[in-house]
């Protein structure tokens, strides 16, 4: 099911209009896993370079479940981050990278011109049985689509406080401070935490458009109210934005600047011509080596659909 509604007028504190455009996620089961989508959708392709926002769970595996199993797969031309707030997921990707996914702790992995990579639930008795994640994509610049790919894990992230809020910055710039995460367009990705009831004004970037949405809880945006998984979307052209939640409320913050030139998103690729994707699925298909192996991955490798053009 896929419900989006038109954008409405709202009208900042100061009196300026203030387009606010909710947008309603689309609601899937992945393998036992509910999986919201809120990007991309029709109504709204992206937010800044963010071009893909995957909310997973939360849920709790039973003992005879093996959580979330997803094999090798290819990516081109995106950033996949990884923001976990319950139980542990293991990255292993096709430079032989090796990384278990903890709470407060983003992970990215640059595709450029090709990587591939695994992602599997792991249960300990420290996290439990598991899982509730944000899986976001961020486009690449097209002067990147030939770039040799990367991976970095970030566990040490600047915490912000305002009223009873902590703010995480996951990614880019805000009040000061950077994100030592690696970026290749302007952009902005922040965690809010509410520890208690709170209304609290935030700081934006005219240049930029924002993305709102709870994770867990709800949320007012300007005195209008989003429940959990929907989007608030906020065009460029404000400088700041008005937030409360109730205590327990986490919400995620996403902006940047708008795309100057239109990606196409299929399958798992990004990419600035329909001949770069129909290329990368041909070589994923004969194992060409732009997108490696993933060592000692259990799950079966995941082929994808033929390209519906020719
Ligand atoms: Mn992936």
């Amino acid at each position: 099911m896929s419900r989006e509604s038109a954008a409405n007028t709202e009208y900042t504190s100061e009196g300026k209009p203030c387009q606010t455009k909710r947008i309603q996620a689309r609601m899937s089961d992945v393998g036992g896993i509910p999986v919201a989508r809120t990007l991309p959708t029709k109504a709204q392709r992206t937010i800044g370079p963010w071009c893909f926002l995957d909310h997973a769970g939360p849920v709790t595996f039973s003992a005879d479940e093996t959580g979330m199993q997803v094999g090798p797969h290819p990516h081109t031309c995106l950033q996949t981050f990884t923001w976990m707030l319950a139980g542990e997921v293991l990255h292993r990707d096709s430079l032989g990278n090796r990384q278990i996914i903890r709470p407060s702790q983003v992970n990215l992995m640059t595709a450029g011109h090709g990587i591939s990579h695994t992602e599997e639930s792991v249960f300990s008795k420290e996290s439990g049985r598991e899982l509730h994640a944000a899986q976001l994509w961020i486009a690449m610049p097209e002067s990147e689509q030939n770039s040799a790919p990367a991976f970095e894990h970030y566990s040490d992230l600047p915490i912000m406080h305002l009223g009873h809020v902590a703010l995480t910055l996951l990614i880019g710039e805000f009040n000061g401070q950077k994100a030592p995460t690696r970026t290749y367009l302007p952009i902005v990705g922040i965690d809010l935490h509410f520890a208690a009831d709170d209304e609290i004004s935030v700081n934006l970037e005219p240049a930029f458009e924002y993305g709102i949405t709870a994770l867990v809880g709800g949320f007012s945006l300007t005195g209008t109210t989003f429940n959990q998984d929907e989007l608030a979307v906020l065009a460029t052209g404000h400088d700041t934005a008005t937030i409360s939640a109730k205590k327990g409320s986490r919400l995620l913050l996403i902006g940047g600047t708008p795309l100057t030139k239109p990606i196409t998103i299929w399958w798992n690729y990004v990419g600035y011509s329909k001949e770069y994707i129909s290329q990368a699925q041909q070589d994923w298909h004969a194992h060409h080596k732009r997108f490696g192996d993933v060592p000692n991955s259990n799950a079966a490798r995941m082929q994808g659909p033929e390209v519906p053009w020719r």
